[in-house]
């Protein structure tokens, strides 16, 4: 049977997808690895109407309100290879299955590159974040460190200084600070340490101190950190999609790629990489997705139009 769409992916830009979908009685498969990009986090803020909610209490409503659409089933798989044939695709799945839809979905995410220091694995998503529009409010005032093996590193320091005026720029001995970087930071009342850091210390996830190589500590509540970020999955490389300098897949209106019946939509596609917009990216896709699927729908039923 070809499905009409398979959705890779069901956090919130592919559960998004999947009702709009199921509210349109397409027939629909949701696969999921259940690797969420946030799973390390136990309060997601900035959603409307769910600003402090447990991200896995957010997927669990939306899967249960999936439940009464007839059409739509999530299975727990991973997608390895997707290819386009003559006029459907075909998605081989991690067991060997391959299935075969109209249009596809991914909704694969992205995942972070966590910088490798002790200490920090039991901190993440507590007290080390990497994204200030998630976790700044929550950190105001507080003493900062940022943590940029790269020049990167300065911007997201400045831009902290929205959320708190006390904050150090930890460079772990491999960053080379110019002059100019050096001259913005103090401009800002931003100060730097360039040693290289040991670990983190601390209590039940709460950041203590950053212990530097040579022994010396620095008292820092919160780090947010910038190391960069992968694609979730290889799936639209192998489709042939297009990607931005910066590693995102390229999208066009309502979420639609360079490969026409294959839509990306949530971290995987944008720079704004927030729970909301990828929800919201999602509809669009459903949206753009259904309407095509009717068009030709109509055009094989003689409907000129
Ligand atoms: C620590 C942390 C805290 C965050 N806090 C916030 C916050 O407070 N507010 C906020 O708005 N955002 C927050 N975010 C960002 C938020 O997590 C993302 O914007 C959001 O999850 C993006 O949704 P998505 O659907 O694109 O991807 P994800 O939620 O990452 O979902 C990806 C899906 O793809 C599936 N998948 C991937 N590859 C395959 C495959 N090959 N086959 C099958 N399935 C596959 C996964 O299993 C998963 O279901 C946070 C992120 C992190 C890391």
């Amino acid at each position: 049977m070809t499905l009409d769409v398979i959705v890779v992916g069901a956090g919130p830009a592919g559960l998004s997808a999947a009702l709009i979908l199921g509210r349109c009685r397409r027939r629909v498969l949701v696969l999921d690895t259940n690797r969420y990009r946030n799973a390390a986090s136990r309060v997601m803020h900035g959603f409307l109407s769910r600003d402090g909610i447990d991200p896995e209490q957010l997927r669990q409503i939306a899967r249960d309100q999936l439940a009464p659409y007839d059409t739509v089933s999530i299975e727990r798989a991973e997608a390895t290879q997707a290819r386009r044939l003559d006029r459907v695709f075909e998605v081989t799945l991690a067991d060997g299955r391959q299935l075969r839809c109209r249009k596809i979905l991914l909704a694969t995410g992205v995942v972070d590159l966590i910088p490798q220091i002790e200490g920090l694995d039991e901190m993440y998503g507590l007290s080390v974040f990497h994204c200030p529009y998630c976790d700044g409010w929550e950190s105001r005032d507080q003493p900062l460190a940022v943590y940029s093996r790269t020049s990167n590193g300065v911007g997201l320091a400045v831009e902290l200084t929205v959320w708190s005026r006390d904050i150090v720029l930890c460079t772990d001995g491999v960053a080379k600070l110019t002059d100019k970087h050096r001259a913005r930071l103090t401009h800002h009342g931003i100060s730097w340490r360039a040693e290289k850091i040991a670990r983190l210390e601390g209590k039940e996830g709460q950041l203590e101190r950053l212990v530097f190589a040579a022994g010396e500590t620095l008292e820092r509540r919160v780090m947010f950190f910038s190391a960069g970020q992968r694609q979730g999955a290889a799936l639209a490389r192998q489709l042939g999609c297009t990607f931005t300098r910066k590693g995102a897949v390229c999208t066009g209106e309502y979420e639609a790629t360079s490969i026409p019946g294959v839509y990306v939509a949530g971290d995987a596609s944008k720079l704004v990489q927030l729970a909301i917009v990828a929800a919201a990216e999602g509809a669009q896709a459903a949206f753009a997705i259904n309407t095509s699927l009717i068009k030709e729908e109509l055009r094989q039923a003689g409907d000129g139009q």
